[in-house]
């Protein structure tokens, strides 16, 4: 979602609209027609919970992966070769 308009203000007290509308971008004078805060934040609150369910699945299948790799012969080499790869 794009940021809506906004006014971005110089040190100097210069204000430039950043537009975040298509019918402001084309005519700054325009009427704003970016989505309210409300629905904003109702599309905001979705993506939250959208990325806690994929934090849960993720965190589930962590623990699937870990509880594999420690009853695997060769879990703790496998381990340290993917732990050496994620410190790169
Ligand atoms: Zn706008």
């Amino acid at each position: 979602m794009p940021r809506p308009c906004h006014w971005h203000e110089e040190p100097d007290g210069t204000r430039t609209l950043i537009p975040g509308c298509a019918a402001r971008a084309h005519d700054p004078d325009a009427e704003c027609t970016c989505p309210s805060t409300a629905s904003q934040l109702a599309f905001l609150r979705a993506e939250l919970d959208a990325v806690r369910r994929d934090y849960r699945r993720f965190r589930r299948w962590h623990h699937c992966l870990l509880d594999a790799l420690r009853t695997h012969p060769d879990g703790p080499a496998i381990y340290a070769t993917a732990q050496k790869g994620h410190r790169r």
